[in-house]
């Protein structure tokens, strides 16, 4: 894979750091919250910058962004096969891992587009958002 890569593909260490970080963390954040956690180690790094280098990332396929739209960007350092949960409420990303298996839905399914991919997002209300609506549970 990395003959195919151009100048700008490289894995250089302010990617690596943002990469790291995005693994660290199981809230699938934004780019700004990504932004927010990096200047830590990195001051001087710009928002654009980290936009940049997300989306290479995830060209290069490690990590994964999630795309929705109705609202941001988000992105997943978690590259196991899983599904993903979103609130309605307040848009926060859980994981699902025990769904089936959706690997080769694709198959025979009758399109005139090149299919890329595919992805299964459940949709609900997160624990916190439900307590806030029913004090009482
Ligand atoms: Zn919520
Ligand atoms: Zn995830």
């Amino acid at each position: 894979m990395k003959e195919l890569l151009g100048k700008d593909m490289r894995l250089t260490n302010q990617r690596k750091i943002i990469m790291e970080q995005l693994q660290s963390v199981t809230s699938h954040p934004t780019a700004d919250e990504i932004y927010g956690m990096v200047r830590e180690k990195m001051p001087r790094i710009s928002l654009g910058t980290v936009y940049r280098n997300l989306e290479v990332l995830s060209t290069l396929g490690l990590v994964r962004k999630l795309e929705n739209a109705a609202g941001q960007k988000r992105f997943d350092g978690d590259m196991s096969p899983h599904h993903h949960i979103r609130c309605q409420v307040c848009g926060r990303v859980g994981d699902i891992f025990d769904a089936p298996d959706i690997s080769g839905i694709e198959d025979g399914i009758a399109t005139d587009f090149e299919i890329t991919g595919v992805s299964l997002e459940f949709s609900g209300i997160c624990p916190e958002c439900r307590s806030h609506r029913d004090p009482e549970q």
